[in-house]
This record gives structure tokens, sequence and C-alpha cells, in this order.
């Protein structure tokens, strides 16, 4: 049968985008359907705009350490509704970039929302398509616990739009978002308390990694509260909302903003006329090549509810497009190994195993950790510490896992993440010359076993 595409791609985000430019460029006849904005999360509401507004909320720092180097500054004045609008000019250019990527690439764009009407057929408009295969990259979105008066909180979408930066905020979650947000805000000079349901925040996340960012976020003054989850929320007569926490206590705010997980999206997809299942978590199934359970359609990115980032996503569309119309390119994704950073103030750069996991692995582990204060605070009366840490397993001198909390900790990660997935040995770290004078030499020079 002849199909209108050889493949059909829904939603133009990370893994969309990806998986449509390069098949195209494979030679196939490709379609994506997009219905809210190309680049999907990451650029319009997601890893982008966030980063950007993590760097505005870190100018008050360098403001901070300005009077140790001499300077004299007037009294600094933030204007939200500048940050915002920049911020959303920078958004419409990439968003452009994407069209073209797109178009240029051959790819035809639909904007609309795409609904599956069977195994190898598509709705757009109330226009149908058919195709070989059809790629699900839908992603997901935010997922807020159902309390009384949850539609009074705001998302990670919302908060990107705000129109006055909100005084009092409570931040709720303990993951990625939740510890990004609560910087941000806090940077920019709200009043900001995180709540955490558990003992201690980043679950996941090495042990020490954990401990020292919870110290350095109470040394800059951010109120967290572990063990401490939200009843209600209710409107107060002078705009402000009360939460009630499980505990019975009140805590008043302008803005509750949830940053609780993502849910895939799915919704009016019409997965129903197709063969496609869920997993027990209810995100798409796939198999190791990320075919679904109706042969024609396969699914990647957030969607599937593997690893939630953007370099993944990129990846495993590259690996769909090589693997329909490029097949001796073709490379499974590895998950092994994989690095992140979490855009707190300071930042984690973590790559390969925590401690614990590790230990739960059975390897017989060595740990090496180093806290100090990193050289541009010197001249300050900042008490910041910088946290670097290795893992290694003792038989086979191998490094394990790489952690920091400090400044660049991202940046320098980077580096790490190659270094481990070439399986570099502890004694190669130590052999390694050192870029002086920087902290990232710390990793290279740490000689005394911690643990
Ligand atoms: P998405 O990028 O979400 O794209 C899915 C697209 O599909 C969307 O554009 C959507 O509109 C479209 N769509 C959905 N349904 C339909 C339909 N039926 N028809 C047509 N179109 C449809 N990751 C990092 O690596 N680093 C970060 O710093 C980072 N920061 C983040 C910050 C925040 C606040 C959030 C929310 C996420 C962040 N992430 C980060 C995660 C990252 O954004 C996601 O992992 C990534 O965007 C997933 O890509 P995707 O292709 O699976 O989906
Ligand atoms: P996460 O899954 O990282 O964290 C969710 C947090 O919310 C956890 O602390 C979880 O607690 C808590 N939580 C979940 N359900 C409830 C509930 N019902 N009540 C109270 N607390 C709850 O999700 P995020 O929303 O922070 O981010 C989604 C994903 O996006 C991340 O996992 C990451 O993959 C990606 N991302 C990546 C970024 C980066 O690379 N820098 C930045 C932002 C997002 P518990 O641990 O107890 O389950």
């Amino acid at each position: 049968m002849a199909y209108d595409f050889d493949l059909f791609v829904i939603g133009a985000g990370s893994g969309g985008v990806r998986a449509a430019r390069f098949a195209a460029g494979f030679g196939a006849k490709v379609a994506v359907a997009e219905s809210r904005y190309l680049g999907g999360t990451c650029v319009n509401v997601g890893c982008v705009p966030k980063k950007l507004l993590v760097y505005g909320a870190h100018v008050a720092d360098e403001l901070e350490q300005a009077a140790g180097f001499g300077w004299t500054l007037e009294e600094g004045h933030f204007d939200w509704g500048t940050l915002i609008a920049n911020k959303n000019r920078e958004i419409e250019r990439l968003n452009g970039i994407y069209r073209n990527l797109l178009v240029n690439s051959g790819v035809t764009l639909l904007q609309g929302h795409a609904r599956l009407t069977g195994a190898n057929e598509v709705e757009v408009d109330g226009q149908r398509y058919t195709a070989e295969h059809i790629l699900i990259a839908t992603g997901g979105w935010p997922q807020v616990p159902d309390i009384p008066g949850k539609e009074l909180a705001i998302t990670s979408n919302e908060a990107f739009y705000l129109k006055d930066l909100p005084r009092r905020v409570l931040v709720v979650g303990g993951g990625y978002i939740a510890v990004e947000f609560a910087g941000i805000f806090q940077g920019l000079g709200a009043d900001t308390t995180l709540l955490y349901r558990g003992d201690l925040f980043l679950r996941g996340f090495d042990g020490s990694v954990r401990t020292h960012l919870k110290e350095e976020l109470e040394k800059r003054g951010l109120n967290l509260q572990f063990n401490a989850d939200i009843q209600r929320i209710d409107k107060q007569e002078d705009g402000s909302l009360k939460a009630t926490l499980k505990d019975g206590r009140e805590l008043v705010a302008d803005c509750v903003f949830y940053a609780t997980g993502r849910r895939p999206m799915l919704d009016n997809l019409g997965l129903e006329n197709t063969g496609v299942e869920l997993d027990a978590r209810g995100y798409i199934r796939v198999d190791e090549q990320y075919q679904t359970t109706a042969p024609s359609i396969l699914a990647i990115g957030d969607v599937i509810g593997r690893v939630q980032l953007t370099p993944v996503a990129l990846a495993e569309g590259m690996a769909v497009a090589r693997r329909l119309f490029k097949t001796e390119q073709y490379r499974r994704v590895d998950y092994q190994n994989i690095p992140t950073a979490v855009f707190s103030q300071p930042p984690i750069g973590t790559v390969g195993l925590t401690e614990e996991q590790a230990l739960e692995a059975g390897h017989k582990v060595q740990v090496f950790e180093s806290r100090f204060r990193a050289m541009k605070l010197t001249l300050t009366d900042i008490q910041e510490k910088t946290l670097m840490k290795l893992v290694v397993d003792a038989e086979t001198d191998k490094v394990l896992g790489c952690h920091m909390v400090g400044p660049d900790a991202g940046e320098i990660i980077q580096g790490l993440g190659i270094a481990l997935k070439a399986g570099a040995t502890k004694q190669q770290f130590d052999e390694t010359i050192g870029v002086h004078p920087t902290a990232a030499e710390e990793f290279v020079t740490m000689r005394t076993v911690t643990r």
C-alpha cells in the first residue's frame, strides 16, 4: 500500500524534531504535527527559559560578591517584566529556528492536534494522513496532586509567564524543578519556602550531594520544610493564599508552585484506536528499539518515561531515525552514565553511580570527598562551600561516579561524563594534569580516601 508519508511524527519537541529532521535527511518522506509550540517543552517551558531565569537569579550572587573586588554599586533594582519579555523574545527566535530546521530539511510541518485513527493513520484538523511508521513524541505535562484548592496553584508552565514576581512563594516538591525554581524565586528576591514530603529532597541523588545542597540553601536563607505536605489551599480576602499542611500548620503566600512530577501527554491522542499499550506507570510501553505494542507505531522521549532529559530524547530520536531509514548507522542508546545537572543555586553536576547505588550493586567502594571554599569567594564574606566527590570501585580502580555541588557544576561534569564512558580509573584521574587555578582540578587531585 502507498502511504502519504514514510514517517509521521506527533510532537515537534526535542525528540520529535530530531527524529523528523534526520529521517528526512536519510531520504524519508516525513510529516510532523505540533499542537502547541515548536521545540516542545525544553525550548518553550523547560530547559531554555529555566536556564535564562537561573542566569537572572545568579546576577544577585555576582552583585553580592562585587564589593570584595572593589566595586561599589548603586542599590540594584530587579524588574521581572523585563526579564520575562526578553526571555519571550529569545524563545520566539528559537521557535523560528526550529521551523526553519524542519522546513529546510524537507519535513512537512502540520500545525494542529494530532489524533491516531488507526495503526497507520493520523488525523490533524479533520484531515487524515497515512504513514508506514508513526512516532509518538508528545512529551509530558505537570502533575498536581488532587487536593482542595489545587486550581489556585501554578506549575512551571505558568511560572514562565507570571505578570509579576510573587512576594512570597511556596514551592512544593523535591525534584529537579522544585529545587531549580526555589533558587530562581529566591535569587530574584521572593521570600521562598520549599516544602518536601520526605526527609530530604532530591531522592535518588548522592547522599552527600543532597545534604550539602540542603546546608548551602539554608545558608542562603531559603526556608526548607521537609516532611511537609499541603492538605488544602484557600484564597483569602486580601487575595493571598493560605496553605494548610497535613500537620495542621498554616502558611500564607502569594503563589503556590507545584513541581510534583510530570505525567505522559496522551490527551485525546486516540491510543484506543491502536494496539498501543501503557506500562504499569501509565507511560507508553516500548521495546528496546522504541517499538510500541502496535508494530507500526514507535514512541520516544518523556512519553515513555525512562529518563526525562532533553539529550536523552534527542538520542532516542536519532536512534529511531537510523533504525528506520539508515540501519547500518543504528546504535542503541546507552542509558549508563548519563551526566546531568540540577541548576539550583549552587548547581549540582552528577554522572554515574551514587555512593548508595554503588554499595547496593555490590561494589567494594572507596569514596574521595572534598569540601572547599571556591577561590572566587576568598575576597568576599560569602562562606559557601563547594563539594566534589568520587565514588571508586576499590577492586578495579574504576571511577563509578562523580558528583559536585558548586559553581559551574554542569559545565564541569560534562567532561567527566566522557571519562566515565571511556571507563576511566582513579589512577587515570590522578595522572591527569590539572588546570590551575580552577575548582575543576580538585577532581584530579583528590588523594585521600574519605571512606
Ligand atoms: P516535548 O519536548 O515535551 O515535546 C512534545 C511536543 O508534543 C510538545 O511540543 C507538545 O505540544 C506536542 N504534542 C503533544 N501532544 C500532541 C498532539 N496530540 N498533537 C500534536 N502535538 C502534540 N531537560 C534537560 O535535559 N535539561 C534541563 O535543564 C531541563 N529543564 C527542564 C525544566 C522544566 C521546567 C521542565 C518541565 C523540563 C525540563 N527538562 C530538562 C526536561 C525536558 O524538557 C524534556 O525531557 C524534553 O523536552 C522531552 O522531550 P520530548 O520530545 O519527549 O517532549
Ligand atoms: P521529579 O520527578 O524530579 O520530582 C518530583 C518531586 O515531587 C519529588 O520530590 C516527589 O517526591 C514529589 N512528589 C511527587 N508526587 C507528590 C505528591 N503527590 N505530593 C507531594 N510531593 C510529590 O519531577 P519534576 O517535576 O521536578 O521534574 C520532572 C522531570 O523533568 C525531572 O525528573 C527531570 O527528568 C526533568 N527535568 C530536568 C531538569 C534538568 O535536567 N536540570 C530540570 C527540570 C526537569 P518523592 O521523591 O518523595 O517521590
